[in-house]
């Protein structure tokens, strides 16, 4: 294994270590081949190295903090942190959904009474958003019980669903959770969100500390307003290079959790930063962090700037104050990733890091392919999706699923015209694609769902999708294989039935 272009940077580190990417097959790669690991070489070089001592915890002199750390000390009242205290963290927003809500109101109850009142009743976002289009009367209760604890608490922020008919008629309906949260102006530089849902670590995008939790602490949460958190290590990724534009950040994360392991943030945080991060969308900021749970993150973090400022107006009224990481920071390891030099990738079955290149896997023949979720069915996603359908000129070769995350993206989808199609609209370029028409906004089958749930994996098949998990069984059936992906891989693998490197159709 041989190095290549090592980064060198004045920061207090003392070790060094070579990031690989995959290596490109000599020969095609059958499905039961891909089920191993590709062999690899160096292209790109990241540097990670270990701090030459542990941060100082006594004496006056103040150590520089990460953005994490200085988030923590902030919501704690506190003015130095280091990694591993346990501090009791003022919490800014609370948000649960149908899945957990109903849980975490009965353990709210238990503990604080059944007369309590919520801690603040506007800091609390209650999102039906998971298992919502089914005749499942568990899942309607489920809603019904969020339904009547926001009114009993009078609760600012309920995103509502009562006619499951035409979620059109619904106005307050939002659709999946932490999209909705971005989109209605909860996600704020510098804040703590708690979530009951693993991926609340997308609002890392907006350099907040989110991440989720479970329906006992949430209980807490909601009655006292804080937790008791231990301060995690930091992990800085450092990305540079221009952006090819074969490539999008579900890339990029898919590349890092390949490499770092499923495992290999287990509660750190990924902080994400370098000119590549700076040029990405907010949206795209989302894709990145929203999967670091799925390296075992306690968070992601991406430093608030212009991009995010823009993103936030007029979304909210809430005044912010954003943090970054001192020169003098601590991280626990840092990465360098050239951007330049990656190529698209998917996770095969049934791990998020068992990373391939798409090309590698192209003999591997798929039955569907489903573009939607938090992770990959915002706008951006689907335009992507649009973008390599209007190049090819031709017709998806399998069932393509298209399920908007929020009702905002379902309209965008309708009115918002695709760059370069000469006024068409996503809806518009799906339609000539043949693919199914986008269906109402909601978690949809990325969790399986109840059996009438929209897309659900029912048989053994083998779906390319966008979304971030690809676990036996998380689509609905056991034996179901998922392969993750971008929504430009996805899109050319509906094309050809086959997974699919997008550069076929984007050179
Ligand atoms: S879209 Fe999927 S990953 Fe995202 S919140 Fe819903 S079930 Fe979870």
């Amino acid at each position: 294994m041989a190095s290549s272009t090592i980064i060198s940077r004045s920061m207090p580190f003392t070790t060094k270590k070579e990031i690989n990417i995959p290596l490109s097959a000599p020969s095609p790669i059958s499905l039961s081949k891909c089920k191993g690991r590709v062999p690899w070489k160096v292209v790109a070089v990241m540097a990670p190295a270990k701090s030459p001592r542990d941060p100082s915890t006594t004496g006056s002199v103040k150590v520089g903090m990460t953005m994490t750390e200085k988030i923590f000390a902030r919501a704690s009242e506190r003015t130095q942190l280091v990694p591993g205290e346990n501090v009791w963290v003022n919490v800014d927003v609370l948000m649960t959904h149908d899945v957990c809500g109903p849980g975490t109101i009965g353990i709210f109850k238990k503990e604080f009474g059944e007369n309590a009142k919520v801690w603040d009743r506007e800091k609390i976002v209650i999102i039906p958003d998971h298992y919502i289009f089914t005749s499942d009367e568990r899942a309607n209760r489920n809603v019904d019980i969020l339904r009547d604890f926001c009114m009993e608490q009078n609760i600012k922020y309920f995103y509502d669903i009562k006619d499951l008919g035409n979620f059109r008629a619904n106005p307050d309906y939002k659709g999946v959770c932490h999209i909705a949260l971005a989109q209605e102006g909860h996600c704020r530089p510098g804040e703590v969100l708690l979530g009951t849902d693993s991926h609340t670590c997308n609002a890392g995008a907006f350099g907040q500390f989110a991440t989720g939790i479970g329906n006992t602490d949430a209980g807490f949460v909601m009655g006292a307003g804080k937790l008791l958190l231990k301060v995690p290590p930091t992990l800085r990724f450092v990305l540079d290079g221009e952006m090819p534009n074969f490539l999008l950040a579900k890339d990029l994360i898919l590349q890092i959790i390949g490499e770092i392991t499923v495992s290999g943030a287990t509660y750190k945080t990924m902080e994400f930063v370098g000119s590549t991060i700076e040029s990405l969308s907010m949206e795209e900021r989302m894709t990145l962090c929203n999967m670091v749970i799925e390296a075992g993150g306690k968070n992601g973090v991406v430093p608030a700037d212009q991009t995010t400022f823009k993103y936030l107006e007029g979304k909210t009224s809430t005044s912010f104050e954003p943090v970054y990481s001192d020169g003098g920071a601590r991280f626990q390891q840092e990465y360098k990733i050239d951007v330049s030099k990656l190529e698209p990738v998917v996770a095969k079955p049934h791990s998020p890091d068992n990373r391939a290149l798409a090309r590698e896997c192209k003999d591997v023949k798929i039955n569907r392919v489903y573009i939607g979720s938090c992770t990959g069915g915002k706008t951006e996603d689907f335009m992507a999706a649009a973008k390599v359908f209007l190049a090819s000129g031709k017709k998806v070769k399998v069932p393509t699923f298209l399920v908007p995350a929020t009702q905002k993206v379902w309209m965008d989808l309708y009115g918002l015209p695709v760059p370069g199609a000469g006024g068409k609209t996503c809806s518009q370029i799906f339609e000539e694609a043949g693919c199914d028409v986008p269906a109402s906004p909601n978690c949809g089958a990325c969790l399986g769902g109840p059996k009438d749930t929209y897309a659900r994996m029912n048989e053994p098949q083998v779906c390319v999708s966008t979304t971030n998990r690809n676990f036996p069984g998380r689509m609905g059936h056991k034996d179901g294989q998922i392969y993750l992906a971008s929504p430009y891989t996805a899109a050319a693998s509906a094309l050809t039935g086959f997974v699919t490197d997008p550069r076929e159709f984007l050179q």
